[in-house]
């Protein structure tokens, strides 16, 4: 037998490049070099700005070149990244980022997910990964008891919040028999992952019904009635009520039991969206006001928001899990072996995706190593500071306060008593004071349109953040605003 040709081409040189592996002495270097960066960022993250930007032509002239064809020193690569890659991004882990979300993870669930690399985990079929898939099931089920859900309720990870909004609706859609004209109701504060989502599982726009909220943003059930008579009228098969257990703009919470009522009366499936606010359930003042949720047929949760994991780590529960099996499930001959049986779970069937990562890792090892009892009071602890910036901005003579705390989020805005600025006048200002604040690299903020307001808006879910990062955020928007009032 003649030797294999190489690139197929008989006799030509052997290929003198190296292989793709490395001795365990420079596997161990290039680690260490690794976690030497990350420590000291992560030291460092509170005497740096939350957020660091760059134009598209900056970082072209930074980065943009064609692959190498032979390699560099890892290290060396390494740091390149940690130079001019990483830090242009925001940081959402910042003590003093309250823009959008922010994500703030524990060190063993960024552990977890090295080793989740490491290991190569599939996390697709018991066959290729029975302990991870115990393991996710372990994980889910404390969530569905968090939750209240009763057993047989289940889930899977996922990316996110979207992924899991969407596969609750492609379970929502198969549930209601995929009608033709399929309709989908949501409250005009919901995130706009739902809308995402229910255009891929096919809803056309026209499907897509936005039902009005009050003035404390959460959604009218009057409206939710007619909306559905409406779209039953003209043709449509509503497939699911979209509810919001803490809206991202304010941390409004729809009112769940009348929503649940009402789906239960209407054969309607009832998601709750708890991406933002979910993980709340476990502080006494979050399970009150998410009375009714254990109600729903499926949950979005997102554990890299408000359970303190790196993205991604997003999680859809359902109430009972079958509607995910039957949803979902689908067995072609090259997976014929991996057919789990009855007692075992093939997580691929729940879901969008075969090849998956070993999500439930990072959550698992954070809560054994740092126990229940910190991760409630971490989150307590966000909602707490939110109602003392609530505070401070009812004291205050320059703040009007447009929507109070909850569930970690405050919306205001600068408007000193006695000014004679109109709403636009006001707008232009706040939105002045905000860029300032971040340019000054004080704080990362971002706005919000409140029923047309622009607000303010600070999110707090972080742990490290105390409420000297709040206060200090506060008194510089104050002190800015006195000053482009005056200027
Ligand atoms: C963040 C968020 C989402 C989207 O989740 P991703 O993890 O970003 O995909 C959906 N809904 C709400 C209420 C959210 O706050």
């Amino acid at each position: 037998m003649s030797p294999p040709a190489e690139d197929g081409v008989p006799g030509a040189a052997p290929v003198t490049a190296r292989d793709l592996r490395m001795t365990p002495e420079e596997m161990e270097a290039l680690a260490a070099r690794a976690v030497g960066l990350l420590l000291e960022r992560w030291d460092g993250l509170g005497a740096q700005s939350p957020w660091k930007g760059a134009s598209r032509r900056e970082m072209e002239a930074l980065l943009r070149e064609p692959p190498p064809e032979t390699g560099r020193p890892a290290e060396e690569v390494l740091e390149r990244a940690v130079r001019d890659v990483l830090p242009v991004a925001a940081r959402v882990d910042h003590p003093r980022f309250f823009a959008f979300v922010p994500s703030s993870p524990t060190w063993p669930g960024v552990v977890a997910d090295l080793m989740c690399a490491g290991f190569n985990t599939f996390q697709g079929t018991w066959l290729g990964s029975g302990g991870p898939s115990q393991l996710e099931l372990v994980v889910t089920d404390w969530f569905r008891e968090w939750l209240g859900y009763p057993e047989g309720a289940g889930g899977l990870f996922t990316s996110g919040g979207s992924a899991a909004s969407l596969d609750a609706l492609v379970a929502a859609r198969e549930r209601a028999g995929a009608p033709s004209r399929p309709a989908v109701f949501l409250s005009d504060q919901s995130h706009t992952a739902l809308d995402r989502a229910a255009r891929i599982v096919g809803v056309r726009p026209e499907g897509l019904r936005k039902v009005a909220s009050d003035q404390d943003f959460r959604l009218r059930m009057d409206d939710l009635q007619t909306s559905v008579e409406r779209a039953r009228r003209e043709g449509f098969t509503p497939i699911a009520v979209c509810a919001n257990a803490g809206t991202t703009s304010t941390g409004a919470v729809d009112p769940l039991p009348s929503m649940a009522d009402f789906c239960e009366r209407e054969g309607i499936w009832l998601h709750v969206d708890a991406a933002y606010g979910g993980f709340a359930v476990l502080t006494d003042r979050g399970r009150a006001l998410f009375e009714g949720l254990a109600r729903a047929d499926s949950i979005t949760l997102d554990a890299h928001k408000w359970l303190f994991q790196p993205f991604e780590a997003g999680c859809l529960m359902v109430r009972d899990v079958r509607t995910l099996d039957s949803a979902f499930s689908v067995r072609p001959d090259y997976l014929q072996d991996a057919d789990p049986g009855l007692e075992q779970v093939n997580f691929a069937d729940r879901g969008l995706q075969l090849s998956r990562s070993f999500r439930a890792l990072k959550v698992w090892m954070s809560i054994q190593v740092f126990g229940m009892a910190a991760f409630r009071e971490a989150i307590a602890r966000g909602i707490h500071l939110a109602d003392r910036a609530d505070a401070w901005v009812r004291d205050s003579d320059h703040f009007e306060l447009l929507s109070p705390a909850s569930l970690g989020v405050v919306c205001f805005r600068y408007n000193p008593r006695g000014t004679r600025l109109g709403s636009d006048g006001l707008e232009a200002l706040n939105e002045r004071i905000q860029a300032r604040v971040i340019a000054d690299g004080t704080a990362m903020m971002s706005s919000t349109r409140l029923h047309g307001t622009y607000s303010l808006r600070l999110c707090i879910m972080n742990h490290h953040t105390t409420w000297e990062d709040v206060r200090d955020t506060l008194e510089a928007l104050d002190r800015i605003g006195v000053e482009l009032a005056r200027g």
